[in-house]
């Protein structure tokens, strides 16, 4: 009874975490050390954008960019409460200004531009500043020559916003299409849960689109889809395992291995750089005498080409 009672009020202090799943008792720092993933059962915890960078850019590389872009409430929105109200709340809780955290840094040696999306933030909803974030992100890549990435939580459009958070699908599918055109690798993660305008858009246009273990990814809910359908749905309906085996995820990553294959697929899908060839004529021959092109141009896939032919 002593015991439980301190293990109680350890949990209250923060030191141990249960596990969502398992209800294995974890030391916080060790379930931390494991990327929020439960060392028993392997449950993935939510993580949220400022640990997501962590895990994800080398120490020291990151430098966030377009800080100061802050929603405003231009529709005077007023559910239960004034959008204007709602917005101060949730910046003050989550000390973030809007849903998503943009950036540069090195992913494992490689640099990327990379965006966050983060649930706590209404929802990880999709308004004006998620949206101009993200294009301006991708813009920013198109002009360096980067890889984008993006991590998506969320829970769909902006509803607050009506109309301005619907056409940020468009906003950011275009800046994406730039991106693809100068053959530039982009890569959605889809983490739980990836829903709504956000599946329905960037989440589905990468080259190659990632997931996390039992991640809920979808447009309408469930229920919603089973009204309109008029059938039973099968248990795992909207889980990555489920749109892996129907196409619309290329591979499930666990957390724990995310940095490194991110890693690896933007070292393999590098741009070559032409100028370096051009200026060595006779090693550029050698190379394509040897019919060895695969080594220094890798193909990037891209699920486009696939639906369009
Ligand atoms: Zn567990």
């Amino acid at each position: 009874m002593i015991s439980e009672n301190r293990h109680e009020r350890e949990i209250a202090d923060g030191l141990w975490r249960k596990c969502e799943r398992c209800d294995e008792l974890i030391y916080a720092k060790d379930l931390k050390a494991n990327q929020q993933v439960c060392p028993e059962c392997k449950f993935h915890h939510r993580v949220f954008s400022v640990e997501r960078i962590e895990q994800l850019i080398d120490e020291g590389s990151w430098s966030p960019i377009d800080t100061q872009i802050s929603p405003q409430d231009p529709l005077r929105f007023r559910d239960r409460k004034a959008y204007s109200d709602r917005i101060r709340e949730t910046q003050a809780k989550t000390k973030l200004i809007d849903g998503v955290q943009t950036g540069l840094g090195q992913i494992g040696g490689e640099p990327a531009a990379l965006g966050v999306m983060d649930f706590r933030f209404m929802g990880g909803s999709m308004g004006s500043v998620v949206g101009e974030k993200l294009t301006r992100l991708i813009e920013r890549a198109t002009a360096d020559k980067l890889p984008a990435i993006i991590v998506c939580s969320s829970g769909g459009a902006r509803m607050q916003e009506g109309m301005l958070s619907l056409m940020q699908m468009a906003k950011i599918s275009a800046a994406l299409e730039r991106h693809r055109e100068s053959r530039l690798l982009y890569i959605p993660v889809l983490t739980h849960p990836t829903t709504g305008g956000v599946t329905a858009s960037f989440a589905m246009l990468g080259d190659i689109i990632l997931a996390e273990p039992e991640a809920t990814i979808g447009f309408a809910g469930r229920r919603v889809v089973e009204q309109t359908v008029r059938e039973k749905l099968p248990d795992d309906f909207q889980t990555a395992e489920y749109l892996l085996k129907h196409g619309f995820v290329d591979t499930i990553v666990p957390r724990t291995q995310l940095k490194q294959s991110l890693a690896q697929l933007i070292r393999l899908h590098r741009p070559v750089n032409k100028v370096a060839i051009a200026a060595r004529p006779h090693a550029a021959v050698a190379a394509s005498s040897e019919k060895q092109p695969e080594k220094q141009v890798a193909p990037v896939l891209r699920n486009t080409d696939s639906l369009e032919s």
